[in-house]
């Protein structure tokens, strides 16, 4: 059990037309922004190899390699053999036989995470988290006085190096989804800029699969449509779009034109916080597997719990041994309260879906309509002059 993740929480609006519409319209008025986002290399297995001289230079992958692990993070030197992250342990170790498992740290990982933040901190409070190793900045108006976005980038990549001894690559552009592109223009240990002129083209070029946001599944989906780069996708209207991906058809619309006006959201309010779990053997007994729910809900509660924050919908997931899945999710009025709660929330989900039509292979649980304070994203209106 490793996965923590945060839902990304496009923009979600009453009617995506209107709100689309009058973004575009919008654009002329907007101040040119200046973001950052900056993201580590192969971070676990980075920080294995900084604390362990042995693994340095060497194919390693953190995670468990029992039979049903899987690769949280594999560093370079693994990735040449087509090692990458979330990979079944079992495939890791087929295309790499001299791989070596080393099991997570995430205190020390999380240790790291704040002192990454506490430099970007230097620069600016608009931080946007992304995971423990990746975060937008907002540098348009920043701390240090600086005009050029490209030099705090490589001033934050330097102390990132100094402080951590670790590798740190970033993307320089005028909004959050071009920024986060261009961090892997360069990777590792390289930066690279997008620039307004060439936001349009440089998303027109890109292959759909490669946008944030659009994952797998939503890939594969946009081929049946014909939709395979950027241009592609331009070329569809905005009802087009709507109708076949919902809340996130204007989003595509906009960075089809190289258009993204999400806020860097400091502390955002995040969507969901979840865990999830594989297990060695499938469970077919329910005993058991609400057994397996108290150590999902505890590492969920205690996040939580050192965030200040709560929630009032939990959702649990199940996974089949034939790998179809289910969730179930009850939301109530008011906020859970402790682990407790939650837990028999979860369990009374899961009990409702006994008999399990087949053995659980996994469990997850996550916590959503969470409840923390509205931070104010607000900032001047000046034209500002451009130097990314
Ligand atoms: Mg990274």
């Amino acid at each position: 059990m490793f996965l923590i993740c945060f839902d990304a929480g496009l923009r979600c609006c009453a009617d995506p037309i209107a709100i689309a519409e009058a973004t575009m319209n919008d654009m002329s008025s907007t101040p040119i922004r200046k973001i950052v986002h900056v993201d580590m290399d192969a971070f676990y297995a980075s920080v294995e190899q900084r604390d362990n001289p042995d693994l340095r230079g060497k194919p390693i992958a953190v995670g468990g390699s029992a039979a049903r692990g899987v690769v949280a993070a594999a560093s370079y030197e693994a990735r040449a053999y087509g090692v990458h992250s979330a990979m079944p342990s079992v495939t890791a170790k087929r295309k790499c036989p001299n791989l070596i498992f080393v099991p997570p740290r995430f205190d020390v990982y999380k240790a790291v995470s704040k002192q990454i933040h506490e430099i970007f901190a230097e620069y600016t409070p608009l931080i946007e988290p992304l995971s423990l190793d990746e975060a937008y900045l907002d540098v348009t108006e920043n701390l240090k006085g600086m005009d050029i976005a490209t030099e705090i980038a490589l001033e934050i990549r330097a102390k990132i190096k100094a402080v951590t001894g670790l590798n740190a690559s970033a993307g320089i552009s005028y909004n959050k989804f071009l920024a986060k592109m261009a961090s892997d223009l360069n990777k590792p240990n390289g930066q690279a800029v997008i620039r307004p002129k060439d936001g349009p083209a440089f998303v027109e070029a890109l292959p759909v699969k490669k946008f944030h946001g659009v994952g797998p599944a939503t890939a594969e989906r946009m081929r049946k449509y014909g939709i395979e780069t950027g241009l592609d996708m331009k070329e569809k209207t905005l009802e087009f779009l709507v109708e076949h991906f919902g809340k996130s058809g204007p989003y595509f619309y906009g960075i089809a034109r190289g258009i993204d006006e999400r806020q860097v959201k400091p502390d955002r309010i995040r969507k969901s916080v979840g865990a999830e779990d594989t297990f060695v053997e499938d469970i077919a007994d329910l005993d058991h597997a609400i057994a397996e729910l108290k150590p999902l809900t505890e590492k969920v509660w205690r996040y939580c719990e050192a965030q200040g924050i709560s929630a009032k919908t939990v959702t649990v997931k199940i996974k089949y041994s034939d790998f179809t899945q289910a969730t179930r999710s009850r939301t109530r009025s008011l906020a859970f309260v402790g682990i407790p709660e939650v837990l028999a929330a979860a369990s009374d989900l899961l009990a409702a879906v006994y008999p399990f039509k087949r053995p659980v292979r996994l469990l997850g649980i996550t916590l959503s309509t969470l409840a923390t304070s509205e931070i104010n994203n607000a900032r001047p209106q000046s034209q500002l002059d451009l130097g990314l």
